[in-house]
């Protein structure tokens, strides 16, 4: 499949993988890279810039494809050096970032000096005609299915996707509920010309988490997810495990939520120790509506090849027959 994103990036199959905290490590991303789809870094994930440049030095090792950084700007517990840790994206020689969060209009300028490709993760149409105009290469569409932050306004893919394909110039992927053929089949026909795909990488066997993470996942139903810190106007979209329900109890409390109430149920480091150990009930963890769809731990090679069989399959014989019938 050659689409405007394959060719800008430069990589075989328009599967991108999503950047996860704690998740997006070299192991992840390189074998996503040789596989053919593009691997990414997550920049916060590595305490300080300088582990983020050895980080990309470890990658490097271990796959001669592309592969891209993710940094993420929302609200953090510990403040964050973003600018440092742009800079050290830009002195490791990486051509493609990620950006998520927030306007990335203040790191654009070293990243275009520096002929990086930059694609903006955005959860609105707005949002994805402002990074067009800002001179963002492309953006990332961000349904209301997706892990993480889906942003306030909660419209899915199926309007988000076909209003993308009406309004923009610059390519986008479809993010969000994505993570078989029929999923890719149906976000290029509605106009992306790839997709982004974050938990169902989560359950492949290069994965840098516990086996019971995603062993709990093929088990999961599409209504195993949450949505926490809705109150706090930073809403993300987690596995429903005990301390989800815990923060939306909190939440549910009469008067405003004060994040100090619920931080010590929700810090990043907890998140962390459960993927590490396993203790599903340890902290939160991301996961998006998809894992209702994901049933087996396949390798990432095992698991593009597939769903770029699959949707090759769809568009030529089912979607192809219906025009010849
Ligand atoms: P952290 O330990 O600093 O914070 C834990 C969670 O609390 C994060 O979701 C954060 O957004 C939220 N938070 C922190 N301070 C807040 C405040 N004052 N008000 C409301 N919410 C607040 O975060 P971490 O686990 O080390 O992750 C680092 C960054 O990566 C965070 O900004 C986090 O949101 C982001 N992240 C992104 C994704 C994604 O969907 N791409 C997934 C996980 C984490």
């Amino acid at each position: 499949m050659r689409t405007r994103i394959t060719e800008m990036l430069g990589i075989e199959h328009p599967i991108v993988q999503g950047g996860m905290q704690w998740v997006g490590l070299a192991e992840l991303a390189s074998a996503v890279s040789n596989a053919g789809g593009l691997g990414i870094l997550t920049g916060l994930t590595q305490p300080t810039p300088e582990a983020l440049q050895k980080e990309i030095a470890r990658c490097r090792e271990m796959t001669d494809k592309p592969f891209a950084v993710n940094l993420t700007i929302l609200p953090t517990i510990k403040p964050v050096p973003y600018e440092a840790y742009a800079q050290a994206i830009v002195d490791s020689g990486i051509k493609i970032v990620e950006t998520a969060g927030r306007n990335p209009e203040p790191f654009l300028p070293p990243f275009k000096a520096a002929g990086i490709t930059v694609i903006h993760k955005c959860t609105s149409i707005r949002h994805c005609l402002k990074a067009e105009r800002i001179g963002c290469d492309m953006v990332s569409v961000d349904g209301f299915e997706c892990a993480g932050h889906p942003g306030e306004d909660d419209v899915t893919n199926m309007i988000l996707l076909p209003l993308a394909a009406k309004r923009l110039k610059i390519p986008f992927l479809a993010s969000g509920g994505l993570g078989d053929g029929r999923g890719l089949a149906a976000a290029l026909a509605m106009g992306a010309d790839g997709i982004n795909m974050g938990t169902r990488f989560m359950a492949t066997i290069e994965a840098p988490i516990h086996d019971k993470v995603k062993q709990k996942m093929v088990e999961a139903s599409e209504l195993d997810t949450a949505l926490i810190y809705r109150t706090l106007n930073n809403t993300a979209r987690v596995f429903k495990n005990s301390i989800a329900e815990k923060v939306l109890e909190i939440e549910a409390q009469e008067g405003p939520t004060r994040f100090e109430d619920i931080q010590p149920l929700v810090q990043g480091t907890k998140g962390r120790e459960l993927f590490d150990d396993g203790d599903l009930d340890k902290g939160i963890w991301s996961a998006g509506m998809i894992v209702g769809l994901i049933d087996d731990i396949p390798s990432c090679e095992e698991l593009i090849t597939r769903i770029v069989a699959e949707a090759e399959e769809i568009i030529s014989q089912r979607l192809g027959q219906m025009l010849s019938a």
